[in-house]
């Protein structure tokens, strides 16, 4: 079972992984982007690490919802939308309880990658976040090694794909040779999982 401590150190590691990667997520969306996703999530995963350690929210549905509304409000760019509704639906889905299997997680997180879809309009092969996210919640039942595993596979199979949403959209065949920051950073939020599952 998976309690508040358990999603509570997946944010921490989360935010200790965007700390040591910010620089490659911001050179990544230099040349598709405007060279700022390391910066804007850094200072969102900074401002949730902070908010948790004030408000202490005891259960994991908490903990996700609380952590979802401060990287809407902390983050300009459309990664701050896109992830907190990622982390506030699946939060959401989680209800009150104080533990939930890994089973309701993977059903909750499933529900948190629809609502990424139906706010940015995104399928998976557009070259977005959801490349790593969709693979990650579909191998999430062999568990959290694996999904992180299909994560990165899915962030390392945007290069050839031409992007359909977000800035990157923009340049049309020209982004294509890239990797997309949002699936780099998607990885990271997903390695976190197995991170924070093995302290
Ligand atoms: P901005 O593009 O506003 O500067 P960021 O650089 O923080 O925001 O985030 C860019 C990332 O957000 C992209 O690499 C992509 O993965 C993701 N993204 C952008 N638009 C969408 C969308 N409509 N749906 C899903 N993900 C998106
Ligand atoms: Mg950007
Ligand atoms: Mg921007």
């Amino acid at each position: 079972m998976l309690d508040a401590d358990f999603f509570r150190r997946w944010m921490t590691a989360t935010a200790a992984s965007v700390e040591r990667e910010a620089e490659r997520l911001t050179d990544l969306d230099s040349p598709i982007g405007d060279a700022d996703h390391g910066s804007n999530l850094l200072r969102g995963f900074r401002a949730v690490t902070a908010v948790l350690e004030k408000e202490a929210p005891d259960t994991p549905g908490a903990v996700l919802t609380l952590a979802g509304r401060q990287l809407i409000s902390t983050v300009g760019g459309a990664s701050g939308p896109l992830y907190g509704t990622l982390l506030r639906r699946t939060g959401k889905a989680l209800g009150e309880d104080a533990e939930v299997s890994e089973d309701r997680f993977t059903e909750a997180l499933r529900a948190g990658v629809d609502a990424v879809m139906a706010l940015g309009g995104a399928a998976p092969g557009d070259k977005t976040m959801i490349d790593a996210l969709v693979p990650a919640v579909d191998a999430l039942g062999d568990g959290f090694v694996a999904a992180g595993a299909a994560a990165e596979e899915g962030a390392l199979a945007t290069t050839p794909l031409q992007a359909r949403k977000g800035r990157a959209s923009y340049l049309g065949e020209r982004s294509i040779g890239h990797q997309d920051p949002g699936a780099t950073s998607a990885a990271l939020l997903i390695a976190g999982l197995a991170e924070a599952d093995g302290e």
